[in-house]
């Protein structure tokens, strides 16, 4: 990573207005649409919906046999499997779509932490906490200095090597800030129990931005950039992203990852806002996507998220959203979107309480956070415990230590992975798609989970976690001693260095 410089100053409304009107290049819009269209088409999403009512068993372990071999489905296939009702088949569709998130991820659930820079924002949407008109905001950019702070926390306390690093759209938060954040987060390294603590791994979730602009992203390093649609239902869209905004604007929003690409980020997670529409329609529009960014770069989707919508401070639009998804149909929901993108990453968030979390996990989840703290400047702010409504987006479910998540999870059967090797060794893209679907992947990471994992529990774990850690560690070197024994040596090298107090060593 890179450090641009940036001096951090207060914008003008004047300034913002002009911020705002040249941001959306609508050249970088039209050479992706289809004769004008772009690729959702609503008419084929509720025809696949309305004819695929009442799919027979036999149609749906056809198409469950399909997901097992890592295969994207089709819409018609995906409509199949949001219409099944008999619960023995949808215990079927359950334990697929766990032997599929076996099959391509194993045992391991990689966790991260959020870290939100700033909440500016131009935009007006009505269910977040940091719109614009929302006065009773306490608004904040946190100045390199303090990202340092965070980040010192984080790496050096928690223990957490991969963040999802989360920016406003604002001229205070514009690109050159994004890169400079990254830059101060990748500097701090900070001592620990037995060796040193750092984070390796930026995931971004920003504003859609201009082709020029992602490429200065791709140019400092990033790992996935994120951008969630929020609702894939145009009228809706238009109505909760007031017209004159950028975020208004719901092609700018659904190439931006085209663009993306277009700058060499080949690493993009998705995803809806579940709660602002039919969630059955949100499910096959992010199939379609997927479908869409294969098609036209030969890359899905590296992960996708499924965040409800949960209240915020001042934000009454968040109370009782008229397209609440239930528990059941939460569930069902990931189930689905595991089976129909098999390959595809996906992450479950502290969002959601902690019995949901253990309830969604087994269903086909690799990701999730911990010890999240998502007010500005939330992480270094010790004394203070509690979230802070009035510096957050939206309020947390489930807040407990990194360390008590990592420890339910091992005494679960999961390996809790810190690795971040895959993008530094170039496993991004099609390199990645192709090891993905043909289960190699799997081979690095599990090489890499058991020696992040021993890091980890020797700097950071308490004796309880370390006692459970040990046991899962013990499994996962017989498993790769007997499966892959031409590894091995060199495996137990590394092992045995990282014991001895070396960091970072992987495949
Ligand atoms: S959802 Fe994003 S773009 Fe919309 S108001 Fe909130 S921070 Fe701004």
């Amino acid at each position: 990573m890179t450090t641009a410089t940036y001096d951090r100053t207060d914008r003008t409304a004047s300034d913002c207005r002009a911020w705002v009107k040249d941001r959306i290049k609508p050249e970088q819009i039209e050479k992706y649409l289809d004769n004008g269209k772009c690729f959702i088409d609503p008419d084929a999403i509720e025809r696949a919906l309305t004819t695929n009512t009442n799919p027979e068993p036999q149609r749906v372990r056809e198409i469950l046999t399909k997901s097992l071999s890592v295969e994207t489905l089709s819409p018609d296939e995906t409509a199949c499997l949001i219409h099944v009702q008999d619960p023995e088949l949808l215990a079927e569709m359950r334990q697929t779509a766990a032997q599929v998130k076996t099959k391509v991820y194993d045992n391991r659930i990689v966790t991260f932490a959020p870290l939100y820079l700033g909440n500016l924002c131009v935009n007006n949407c009505a269910y977040c906490g940091f719109r614009h008109s929302n006065t009773a905001e306490q608004r904040r950019v946190l100045g390199l200095d303090e990202v340092r702070k965070e980040t010192e926390v984080l790496a050096g306390q928690i223990g957490h090597k991969r963040l999802i690093v989360v920016y406003g759209e604002h001229p205070a938060t514009d690109v050159n800030y994004i890169a400079s954040t990254l830059g101060a987060i990748g500097d701090v390294k900070v001592k620990t129990r037995r060796g040193w603590g750092q984070i390796r791994r930026c995931n971004v979730n920003a504003a859609p931005m201009p082709v020029e602009e992602l490429r200065l992203l791709n140019e400092v390093g990033i790992g996935t950039f994120q951008v969630f649609q929020e609702t894939y239902h145009r009228p809706t869209y238009e109505r909760l992203h007031p017209a004159g905004t950028i975020k208004g604007n719901y092609l700018w929003r659904l190439y931006a990852m085209h663009r993306a690409m277009e700058a060499g980020i080949d690493d993009v997670g998705i995803g809806p806002l579940f709660g602002l529409y039919d969630w059955r329609f949100e499910v096959m529009a992010v199939l379609y996507h997927a479908i869409e960014l294969e098609a036209r770069f030969g890359i899905g989707p590296h992960t996708i998220s499924f965040p409800r919508i949960e209240p915020a401070h001042n934000t009454p639009f968040t109370q009782n959203p008229q397209y609440r998804v239930r528990d059941d149909e939460f569930k069902k929901l990931i189930t689905v979107i595991r089976l129909a993108v098999p390959y595809t990453g996906m992450i479950v968030t502290a969002r959601e309480n902690a019995q949901l979390r253990r309830e969604v996990l087994p269903l086909g989840c690799t990701q999730t956070d911990a010890s999240s703290k998502i007010g500005i400047g939330g992480y270094a702010d010790l004394a203070n415990e509690d979230q802070q409504g009035d510096r957050q987006q939206f309020m947390l479910g489930d807040t407990r230590s990194l360390d008590t998540v990592v420890c339910e999870l091992a005494e679960a059967g999961y390996i809790t992975s810190f690795c971040t090797a895959g993008y530094r060794c170039g496993r991004t893209g099609q390199k990645i798609m192709g090891l993905l679907r043909s289960g190699q992947e799997g081979r690095f990471c599990k090489l890499n989970a058991v020696i992040t994992f021993r890091e980890w529990l020797d700097d950071f774990g308490s004796d309880e976690t370390i006692a459970v850690g040990e046991k899962v560690i013990a499994q996962e070197i017989e498993q790769i001693r007997t499966r892959m024994p031409e590894v091995f040596e060199q495996f137990m090298r590394y092992y045995e260095k990282t014991k001895a107090g070396n960091r970072d060593l992987y495949f």
